[in-house]
């Protein structure tokens, strides 16, 4: 399952920085993953300050 991003997001943008295929871009009211291009792997969830990408 493609990762997902709560409603935590502080739009900081740390997570679009780390993700090696470029799945996330900036939304209209947080940051959001693309579910077609996210590979799983894990680095936005480790990378974000608040935790707000889980996987569903
Ligand atoms: Fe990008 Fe990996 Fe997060 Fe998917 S899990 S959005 S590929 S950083
Ligand atoms: Fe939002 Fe976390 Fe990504 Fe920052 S790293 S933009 S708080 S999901």
């Amino acid at each position: 399952m493609a990762y997902k991003i709560s409603d935590e997001c502080i739009s900081c943008g740390a997570c679009a920085a780390a993700c090696p295929v470029s799945a996330i871009a900036e939304g209209d009211a947080k940051y959001e993953i693309n579910p077609e291009v996210c590979i799983e792997c894990g680095a936005c969830a480790e990378t974000c300050p608040v935790g707000a990408p889980a996987q569903e």
